[in-house]
């Protein structure tokens, strides 16, 4: 599977430069509330009410904005229960200003995980968690994202994936987790995207995003942009160097040649435990990465 990733385009972008002032002012404060929004949903856990809830607030809010929207279902059989879970990808389609422009993809998942393993408390290890950061957060940039497009259109094709069953498998169980992005690259999108960024877990309050080795290895000029451009905004928030490697929806879309890198702080004491709550995020964090990727979507 690994050196099947060294294809990668090598033209990924056209680079027009806008000074910082041209651009959109990507709200932290707007995207944290959306984010306290998802967790007042409840967990959202694949096959339950308050997942159906939370996506139906997702295609109200961005079909209001102008986009085109396809809900694509699916259904993963647990490998353990049997059971069928029904899962649902929500994929939103924003025009750009020139017709003839390639598309880009923005992905995060909005499931949230249906066990907290890591939790201090031995007894809440089965419970569900809040995802305010595994989850909520990703989706919440992606969120004031669109706000911002449907306002001033960029010259390109923005699309976003709100995947599902992301978080679902038990631990080391690769096979039950990327669900959503599994999903998705069976239709036919190698073709579609230029690239893919997928965020996740960026809402930290403590926020330092190094890079992740598999998306600097395999897809280094998407790497380099993303880092690149933080660097020229002075989000100092983005650290030039590799801190981890991370199984994430990212590795999906590699697997079909697509560029495509993950935005993580896996530094997150909270993570997979029910204290990963709006509390140990923070608007000025959602707000870095939104800045980052504005600046980015404005130069495609
Ligand atoms: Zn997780």
């Amino acid at each position: 599977m690994v050196t099947a990733f060294l294809v990668v385009g090598s033209c990924l972008l056209s680079c027009r430069n806008n000074s910082p002032s041209d651009l959109p002012s990507f709200s932290g404060q707007r995207s944290f509330e959306y984010l306290q929004k998802q967790v007042s949903f409840g967990p959202r856990v694949p096959g339950t009410d308050n997942g159906a809830i939370c996506r139906k607030y997702f295609r109200e809010f961005l079909g209001n904005l102008g986009a085109r929207i396809d809900m694509v279902s699916f259904l993963h059989i647990d490998k353990i229960t049997g059971k069928e879970i029904p899962m649902i990808n929500i994929i939103a389609h924003f025009r750009g200003k020139d017709a003839n422009a390639n598309t880009y993809l923005f992905a995060a998942h909005y499931d949230s995980r249906p066990r907290a393993e890591y939790d201090p408390d031995s007894t809440k290890r089965n419970m569900p968690i809040d995802g305010a950061n595994d989850g909520a957060s990703g989706i919440a940039v992606l969120m004031e994202l669109a706000n911002l497009i449907s306002v001033k259109p960029p010259r390109a094709n923005i699309d976003f994936a709100l995947l599902d069953g992301e978080d679902w498998g038990l631990p080391g169980d690769h096979d039950e987790y990327f669900l959503g992005s599994k999903e998705f690259i069976k239709r036919s999108i190698k073709e579609k995207y230029k690239f893919v960024i997928v965020i996740d877990m960026i809402g930290d309050s403590d926020l330092k995003i190094y890079r992740e080795e598999y998306s600097s290895r395999y897809s280094l000029e998407l790497t380099n942009l993303i880092w690149n451009k933080a660097k020229k905004l002075g989000v100092n928030a983005f650290v030039d160097s590799i801190g981890y490697a991370i199984l994430d929806d990212h590795i999906s879309f590699m697997t079909i040649g697509l560029p495509s890198a993950v935005i993580i702080d896996f530094n997150y004491p909270y993570w997979h435990t029910t204290s990963d709550t709006p509390d140990k995020c923070s608007p000025k964090s959602l707000e870095a990465v939104g800045r980052v990727l504005t600046a980015i979507i404005y130069e495609l």
